[in-house]
């Protein structure tokens, strides 16, 4: 894959990257290893105050930033624009929280004195996606800098200049050159970035192969990894649930990031005596959404980032059609790519697909559909609900809607998920901690045990 910024909404090569050299690379890791000796004596104010001033970066660019991410990844507008303000976000919430996740913590033993330190491991290295181009990387720069690490950066090979504009904003920011550094590489030049000496942990956010392949190398090399990986999440519609909010949230979670958001719902499992209803304002709140130019800013659903990913959507969508499964609206991106205006006809669109009465066997029960189709699914009561939302390989988030007290705990206690939210949709937010069970990885991100990933629990004992 070509380390290039192709606009998605046009299909227009717009500048292409040559990959670091072998020689480029070692520099790269050189200087990490250099500046992490003198950065992690930094004091914890210090990195506060840089931290704030990236977040004070982050906010006055929102505007060209966001345009950047519209550009390379198809986003709208306003949406990429809201993710590098929650960005300002995750750097402020740690440079103000650090102090206290870091401190030393007591601990009463036989000893004279006993506690734990949190230090620092050095070069961390992170492989992240193009779905939130901006929040995946800062999400995990912000605890892993505050904790006196330096980072290296490899990203998606379709979103190079924002990889730049991160490492720019560090710099600007005034952390000094080396201690978060871009690598312009290709998926290829992972593993042996994996097994130098100089890295000492890695975290990858993307697909299942990307994570089981750089989690076996770093096992080879005993090297410690955080996975953040797909999901299917089951979005589970009780009879006391309000209609009019629920397919509402349903449609918004659904279509985050044009549908390729790791905790967007996709399997929408509800109870029969709702289900015709649900449906039937779901496909009319998906006929609204506006497809067109992300720039605008009134368009809803901007093109998925990559022609393989509408393909692969698309060979799902037509599996389950061809094995039976009914389409209540959408499915059919060629006759939606006409009524589009000229230079977005070679764009990546598709449109808001929702589909249903799956037989069994079909990819909507295992698969993660990445882009903007809901799957479906009419269940008779709660334990079939919670049976079926479990029944993927996957565990990342699950949201269940109902007034039931009862229901709600059950959905809670049950649902094999890193998250569950009842009554709102599946978000991250910097406070509380964010990752998966089952194949949907492992480590979690944000909160204080994103920052205590990637250092060194140190037990100290003296008598
Ligand atoms: P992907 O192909 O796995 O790419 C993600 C990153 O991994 C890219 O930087 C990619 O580089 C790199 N990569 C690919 N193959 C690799 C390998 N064998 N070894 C090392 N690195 C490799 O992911 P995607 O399909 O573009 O992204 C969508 C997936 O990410 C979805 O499954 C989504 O659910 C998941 N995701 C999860 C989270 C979460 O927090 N759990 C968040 C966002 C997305 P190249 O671009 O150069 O190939």
């Amino acid at each position: 894959m070509s380390i290039a910024t192709i606009n998605p909404a046009t299909g227009v090569t717009v500048k292409v990257f040559q990959a670091l050299t072998g020689a480029e690379i070692e520099s790269k890791l050189e200087l990490a290893q250099y500046i992490f000796e003198s950065y992690r004596h930094t004091s914890l104010s210090q990195r506060s105050a840089w931290m704030h001033r990236a977040a004070k970066i982050l906010e006055e660019k929102r505007e060209p930033l966001g345009q950047l991410i519209t550009l390379e990844m198809g986003k709208p507008l306003t949406a990429a624009i809201a993710e590098v303000e929650k960005c300002a976000l995750v750097c402020r919430y740690y440079a103000d929280q650090a102090p206290e996740f870091l401190a030393d913590v007591p601990v009463a033993t036989d000893a004279g004195s006993s506690f734990i330190r949190y230090q620092p491991l050095g070069a961390i290295l992170a492989v992240m996606p193009w779905n939130f181009p901006f929040w995946q990387v800062f999400r995990f720069a912000a605890p892993a800098l505050m904790a006196g690490n330096v980072g290296l950066l490899k990203h998606a090979s379709n979103v190079p200049q924002c990889a730049l504009a991160i490492e720019r904003i560090f710099l600007q920011a005034g952390f000094s050159a080396g201690v978060f550094q871009t690598l312009l590489i290709g998926a290829d030049q992972v593993a042996d970035l994996v097994a130098d000496d100089r890295i000492k942990a890695a975290t990858l956010t993307g697909s299942e192969p990307a994570g089981a392949s750089l989690a076996a190398n770093a096992g080879k090399h005993l090297k410690k990894t955080v996975l953040e990986l797909g999901g299917s999440d089951p979005f589970i519609v009780m009879e006391s649930a309000d209609l009019e909010s629920t397919t509402t949230a349903a449609t918004t979670t659904r279509m985050l990031g044009n549908g390729q958001s790791c905790i967007a719902a996709k399997r929408f499992i509800v109870v029969d005596t709702l289900f015709d209803a649900f449906a039937q304002r779901l496909v009319e709140k998906f006929k609204a959404l506006k497809l067109g130019d992300p720039m605008r800013l009134d368009t809803h659903i901007g093109p998925l980032a990559t022609p393989t990913i509408l393909n692969d959507l698309d060979r799902q969508v037509q599996t389950c059609i061809r094995q039976g499964a009914r389409v209540l609206t959408g499915g059919n991106p060629g006759a939606i790519r006409a009524t589009l205006d000229l230079p977005l006809q070679r764009g990546n669109f598709y449109p808001p697909t929702i589909l249903t009465d799956f037989p069994v066997g079909s990819p909507a029960y295992q698969e993660e559909f990445f882009g903007p189709v809901a799957l479906l699914f009419r269940v008779k009561t709660l334990d079939e609900a919670i049976d079926l939302a479990n029944s993927t390989s996957f565990g990342l988030g699950a949201s269940g809607w109902t007034q039931d007290p009862e229901e709600c705990d059950r959905l809670v206690s049950e649902l094999e998920a890193g998250a569950v939210f009842i009554n709102g949709i599946v978000k991250s937010d910097p406070r509380l901690p964010f990752g998966g069970i089952k194949r949907s990885g492992y480590g979690r991100e944000l909160g204080i045990q994103g920052i205590h990933e990637f250092v060194n629990i140190k037990t100290v004992w003296i008598r």
